[in-house]
């Protein structure tokens, strides 16, 4: 892993936000969180967290903005159908099949053990529903697809090494827990942090079904592909189609493989994000700047180095990196993707300027050689 790059002035610091970290994951100190400077966003992934979040933000408002959702991984603890079910009848529904050979039956009775009574969906949408509405600045993460996942032999939380068992949860329970997420993050207008590992074709295909699904309502969320596995190629696909997908890179995942290079330079500027996916909070600050770094580097653009009125009036050709990803950031958290940037009829003044960054951007993108852009109707 590479060095860390040294840190910013505080000021400059205080811009950077980390799209996607883990903080209740570890434990949470006082000293730790006033010496924050960036902002972060803190996901929740199952059961026990949804409030741990939501403590942490309501503790520290102007750090933390809360991300409520439950995780892929998880998704085996949720039932379905609202019949109470006995909870061997529902791990059994979800994770064997007739054609489940000894292996499969044996490790299913190994897990059983210590699987959790299951949550009903409905249970779950409510909870969530409570969340995102008490705060209005939160988002829905973590949630997405995720083939690679196996469940362990051992309870979550035991010390490594644990064995993971053969057991995968089938694609269509997954799909179903994040489209019911999903759905009722676009009514509340949240945008979303999703996690998509081994599951390329599925998450564009999902991706592209939810815009049909949801029309314009679609476009007024926005979606983030966090630590992105898609390959430069697909990225580029599923960014002209739609005007509402971001990225976000992280040290710890993407720079595991050479590929996020590249992805960094195909990415359009103004739908790139940055996240350290840490868990401990005394260290997302650092990982998270070292990608932004990478970032800068990559692209091209320079680092700031102060954050005052003569940074401030520069003209976008000569914006930094820190600048650019916090503009990115704020048209991510408006939904901004609701107006087309090729539309210019009846907008309101902001929307116009917003629109006008982006489309400056994504001429400069254009030119570095990518294929025409064609920026779907805003319509479904
Ligand atoms: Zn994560």
């Amino acid at each position: 892993m590479d060095a860390d790059t040294a840190l910013p002035p505080d000021d400059v610091l205080a811009q950077v936000v980390d799209v996607h970290c883990h903080p209740t994951d570890s434990p949470t100190p006082g000293d730790q969180m006033d010496a924050l400077k960036i902002k972060v966003c803190a996901m929740a992934t199952q059961a026990h967290d949804q409030s741990k979040v939501r403590k942490l933000a309501e503790t520290y408002p102007d750090k933390v903005i809360p991300c409520f959702g439950w995780h892929p991984w998880f998704s085996h603890f949720i039932s379905l159908s609202d019949r109470p079910v006995s909870k061997e009848e529902h791990y059994r529904a979800v994770l064997l099949s007739d054609e489940s050979s000894d292996a499969y039956t044996d490790a299913f009775n190994q897990v059983v053990k210590w699987l959790p009574e299951p949550t009903p969906l409905s249970s779950l949408l409510s909870e969530l529903r409570t969340n995102l509405t008490a705060f209005p600045n939160s988002l829905l993460g973590e949630v997405g697809l995720d083939r690679s996942f196996r469940i362990p032999f051992q309870p979550y939380g035991t010390p490594p090494p644990r064995r993971l068992s053969p057991l995968t949860v089938p694609v269509e329970h997954q799909i179903a827990l994040v489209e019911a997420q999903i759905d009722l993050a676009v009514g509340l207008g949240r945008s979303i942090s999703f996690h998509s590992v081994k599951a390329q074709n599925i998450t564009v295909d999902f991706l592209d079904r939810m815009k049909k699904k949801h029309g314009r309502d679609w476009l007024k969320v926005n979606i983030d592909l966090h630590s992105c596995g898609l390959s430069a190629e697909t990225w580029t696909r599923v960014e002209k189609l739609h005007p509402n997908a971001y990225i976000s890179l992280s040290q710890l995942i993407n720079q595991r493989s050479p590929a996020h290079e590249s992805l960094i330079r195909a990415c359009s500027p103004t739908r790139i994000l940055a996240e350290s996916d840490y868990h401990d909070i005394s260290s997302t600050t650092k990982y998270t700047w070292n990608i932004v770094a990478t970032i800068a580097s990559l692209r091209g653009w320079r680092v700031e180095e102060r954050w005052d009125a003569i940074e401030l009036e520069k003209p976008e050709a000569e914006w930094g990196v820190v600048r650019r990803l916090q503009q990115n950031w704020q048209a991510f958290v408006s939904g901004s993707a609701e107006i087309a940037p090729r539309e210019t009829k009846a907008e309101s003044h902001r929307s116009r300027r917003l629109n006008a960054a982006a489309y400056t951007a994504d001429e400069d993108w254009d030119s570095e050689g990518s294929a025409e852009i064609v920026y779907p109707a805003a319509t479904g």
